[in-house]
């Protein structure tokens, strides 16, 4: 049977709370499968439905490749389907899942995301940082585009920087809602994330997170004013403050941190 039919019988109806949107269009699942670099070592789908992407890997890099679904039915549908996936195949969240046992290092992370918790996605990735080194996801098209976005446009925020910061993201290709079953509301992108070279960002990472978080929350105000709180009088009015948060780069952003940091500990002396 092809792929195609088996998908239609399947018994797998999309639950909307877990932001199923089933990518019927083959060319474009093998187009996203075949962004996986050459050099990953292990690779992990996250929400694999009914197996349209994971058809293009499963008999390709069974070793390192493992599949983690919510859904008990999806589940099902890929143990009939998939049979060689055996213990591979996880019944489990993908946000509570400890990604270390999958690889040590050089993991990718792939999947057409569940767009409702696809910030959740990223923070998770950024906590297995040191093993992640790609990730290649449909995502809805605006998150794609805050990403990958840089200083100075109207997108650039909180993920956009926390992500750069140790990743590189490219936006790959825009996918129409008609190729999904059900069609979603918005449109689709795909983006690549690469692991960049960065060990150690060089100031604080706490407070660099705070600082970024805090500032983009009110991010029509000067930093001066989202920021206050942070501030110490010997540095409050430095120039850096004037300027609102879709201004700084990553770097500008680092040493942001750094200098609030050494204020601080001064103003502790
Ligand atoms: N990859 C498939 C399905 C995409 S829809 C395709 O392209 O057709 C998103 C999938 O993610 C669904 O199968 C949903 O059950 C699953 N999912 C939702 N939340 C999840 C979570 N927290 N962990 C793992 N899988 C999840």
């Amino acid at each position: 049977m092809k792929t195609e039919d088996r998908r239609q019988k399947s018994e797998v109806r999309p639950k909307k709370a877990l932001g199923q949107h089933f990518l019927t269009d083959q060319n474009i699942a093998k187009k996203i499968v075949d962004q996986l670099s050459p050099d990953v070592e292990s690779v992990v789908e996250v929400g694999a439905g009914t197996g349209v992407l994971t058809q293009f890997m499963v008999n390709e890099i069974l070793d390192k490749f493992y599949v983690i679904e919510i859904d008990r039915e999806s589940i099902e549908y890929l143990q009939q389907h998939y049979p060689t996936l055996g213990d591979h195949l996880i019944q489990g969240d993908f946000l509570k899942a400890d990604l270390s046992q999958f690889g040590k290092q050089n993991m990718a992370i792939i999947g057409n995301f569940p767009y409702n918790i696809s910030s959740q996605i990223f923070f998770q990735v950024l906590k297995y940082k040191e093993q992640v080194v790609e990730v290649v996801g449909m995502v809805q098209k605006e998150m794609a585009e805050r990403m990958a976005a840089k200083e100075g446009s109207k997108t650039y925020g909180i993920l956009s920087v926390l992500m750069q910061a140790w990743y590189d993201i490219d936006y790959l290709f825009t996918v129409h809602e008609n190729v999904f079953n059900p069609p979603p509301k918005v449109k689709s992108a795909v983006i690549k994330m690469r692991r960049n070279t960065v060990t150690d960002l060089g100031c604080d990472e706490k407070l660099f997170v705070t600082i970024v978080k805090q500032a983009f929350n009110q991010r029509r105000k000067t930093l001066r004013n989202s920021l206050r709180t942070l501030l110490s009088p010997t540095i409050i009015e430095n120039e850096v403050f004037n300027k609102r948060p879709e201004q700084l780069s990553v770097k500008e952003f680092i040493d942001l941190t750094n200098l609030i940091s050494s204020s601080a500990s001064r103003d502790a002396q």
